[in-house]
């Protein structure tokens, strides 16, 4: 009798995004049980562990908009043999690089020191909040990223795909109308 194949391991975070491309992922539906048989979710939304291990893809939603996305992206990038870049945040900045045409220090004030109720009156500068970067950066600024997911968010069926793709051994490939560029 053949041995059962190994599960892949996955690992999945959200840096500077929404959670709309796990929402996303999470749409492929009934897909979840294949994908449950073929393999093991290491740091994810879906579990509770703090840290990725060593995994064998890495699924990134969201840019890079302060010092924790920094440090949790480059150990996904030591820990996963595949990065992913998924969604429009994660491969141009997205939503959040909206604000990298406006000075930082006058964006904090305005939000924080203008209106009632918020930050009483001073910028929040806990030691424990992670500083903010003067910029939001697309994630391939700061690593090597394998491949990129277009789309805001990409569909369940194109991570589907890509998945399916990725752990069959095959080089991954959308057709045209799984390509979201909005
Ligand atoms: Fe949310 Fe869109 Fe960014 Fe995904 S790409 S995290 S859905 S804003």
């Amino acid at each position: 009798m053949n041995a059962p194949r190994p599960k892949v391991r996955i690992a999945t975070t959200s840096l500077a995004g929404c959670f709309g491309c796990h929402m996303s992922f999470l749409d492929i539906d009934e897909h979840l049980f294949e994908l449950v048989e073929l393999a093991e979710f290491d740091r994810s939304p879906l579990t509770d562990i703090k840290h990725c291990g060593p995994c064998d893809i890495g699924l990134i939603e969201g840019g890079v908009c302060n010092a924790e996305n920094v440090h949790v992206l480059r150990e996904f990038r030591r820990n996963c043999k595949t990065l992913i870049a998924v969604g429009a945040c994660a491969i141009n900045g997205g939503l959040p690089a909206q604000r990298n045409h406006l000075d930082l220090e006058a964006c904090l004030r305005e939000v924080y020191m203008s209106r009632e109720g918020l930050g009483e009156g001073g910028v929040p500068n806990d030691p424990e909040l992670p500083l903010l970067l003067d910029k939001v950066r697309p994630i391939h600024e700061l690593v090597r990223i394998d491949y990129f997911i277009p789309g805001c968010p990409p569909s369940g069926e194109a991570i589907w795909k890509f998945l399916t793709d990725l752990i069959a051994g095959r080089t991954p490939r959308l057709s045209y109308p799984m390509m979201h560029f909005d």
